[in-house]
């Protein structure tokens, strides 16, 4: 065939299927490597719920990393706070897709501090009790991404919290 290439369909394999859908989007986000499972509280936590545009969640994704994966989609470029979203899944990726194209992907890393997101989850705590007190966890491992409330020392593990 000269001159003339026939639209590439896929094979049908996920991971084509997947671009496919990828590329149904004009103007969005791909919020992609969500640790499976985690996928509905993000949706929740981001609105999307109830957000007046178009967005999926898609669960347990064959991942060739993790096995497996969620992956949200939305239809508009929301804003995220990007260190919340890192506290809660640090291996996420989100691809901005600009007239259906990928122009950027944003890796999350581990914030120094989130603060008023998160309830510490130890009952004696003060900022259980004293509710002018805004929670406050501080990255306390880099590595192991260890978080501590700053009122009692709690542990929490970044992307195993929420
Ligand atoms: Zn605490």
């Amino acid at each position: 065939m000269i001159g003339e290439r026939a639209p590439s369909t896929g094979s049908g394999t996920p991971k084509e299927i997947l671009m496919l859908n990828v590329n149904t989007i004009k103007n969005g986000l791909v919020i992609d490597h969500i640790r499976a499972g985690a996928g509905w509280k993000i949706y929740q936590w981001l609105g999307l719920d109830k957000a007046p545009f178009t967005s999926c969640l898609i669960q347990n994704v064959h991942s060739e990393k993790s096995g497996k994966k969620d992956i949200i989609k939305v239809d508009n470029i929301i804003n995220i706070d990007y260190s919340v979203l890192g506290f809660i899944d640090p291996d996420i990726c989100v691809n901005v897709i600009e007239n259906e194209k990928i122009v950027r992907k944003i890796t999350m890393e581990l914030p120094a501090k989130v603060s008023g997101v998160f309830n510490c989850k130890n009952p004696r705590c003060i900022t259980q009790t004293e509710h002018y007190i805004t929670p406050t966890f501080i990255l306390a491992d880099k590595v192991k991404g260890l978080y501590k409330c700053e009122y009692c020392d709690t542990l929490y593990q970044a992307g195993g919290n929420v």
